[in-house]
């Protein structure tokens, strides 16, 4: 295991602070520091930008970050009990930590990086990873605050992410993605890697946003979406009957017998566009 700083092993600092992982709170902590720096150099340069991570836990990826050159990191924990042990981290790296105690789903990233731009970089809790991308790809204004996200999912969320027409795992996610961003999948990290090991296997996947979406409103972009891949194994004029149906698809110029997942982004937007 290799030492990026002089603060004491992981597994010491949980010890230390009483933090047994939490199931709810989807605590599956890294405590490789090889791994958390090899995460942290994904999202490298970090320049001038404000590093955001959600979910900090005991700080090993905390303490990549800082280790890598992050002039900024805050850092966005919902768990009380991981605040001294944050602390510890802060006072090593004097000015450069700020620690936020709240629940990222009501955190507005828009002004966090005081002008500066914000590169996000997190081992997402999984129960809430989804919507937090969800929250930070439909921002109401474009370009968003954030040059990249460099974040952990489980695999089969990070191949929904990246989906493209025709695969099974594209659908709501992966045209709200692949409409105002770029993702890839760059690695992968098995269960035993993680302490308590999760069942599944997770990916990093890095996003960059794109800079001219399509122009589309969100919300009918997202009225159709829901509803053709609410029933995705049926034909476009059946599952979309509720928003104009045929006549809707003869108008966007798309076969009416398709069904949603055949379907591109631009497809799907000119659809939007047309209820
Ligand atoms: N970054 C640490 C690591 O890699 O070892 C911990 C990652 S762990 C998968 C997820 C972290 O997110 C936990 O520390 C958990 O307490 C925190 N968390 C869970 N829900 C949260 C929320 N809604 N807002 C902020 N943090 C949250």
């Amino acid at each position: 295991m290799s030492v990026i700083d002089d603060l004491p092993p992981l597994r010491v600092v949980m010890t230390e602070h009483g933090l047994d992982p939490r199931k709810a709170l989807g605590q599956n902590f890294l405590l490789d520091l090889n791994l958390t720096s090899k995460i942290a150099r994904q999202a490298l340069p970090f320049d001038e930008a404000t590093v955001v991570e959600v979910g900090p836990g005991p700080g090993g990826l905390t303490r990549a970050l800082l280790a890598a050159g992050a002039r900024h990191v805050i850092a966005i924990e919902k768990d009380a009990r991981c605040l001294p042990a944050l602390a510890e981290v802060a006072a090593h790296y004097p000015g450069r930590l700020t620690v936020l105690e709240a629940d990222a789903l009501t955190v507005d990233l828009t002004g966090l990086g005081e002008g500066r731009p914000l590169k996000v970089v997190a081992n997402l809790p999984y129960n809430v990873g989804t919507q937090l991308l969800l929250n930070w790809v439909t921002t109401p204004s474009w370009p968003p605050a954030w040059l990249d996200l460099t974040l952990m999912f489980q695999r089969e969320v990070a191949e929904r992410i990246v989906a493209t027409p025709g695969s099974s795992h594209y659908g709501r996610l992966g045209v709200l993605c692949g409409w105002r961003t770029e993702a890839d999948i760059l690695f992968d990290v098995p269960p035993q890697a993680f302490t308590p090991p999760p069942k599944v296997t997770s990916s990093v996947v890095q996003i960059r946003p794109r800079a001219k979406p399509l122009p589309v409103a969100l919300e009918k972009l997202e009225r159709v979406t829901a509803a053709a891949f609410g029933q995705r194994r049926k034909m476009l004029r059946q599952s979309l009957k509720g928003l104009g149906g045929e006549a809707l698809l003869q108008k966007a110029d798309i076969e009416p017998t398709r069904r949603a997942e055949t379907l591109s982004v631009a497809e799907f937007c000119r659809l939007a566009e047309l209820i």
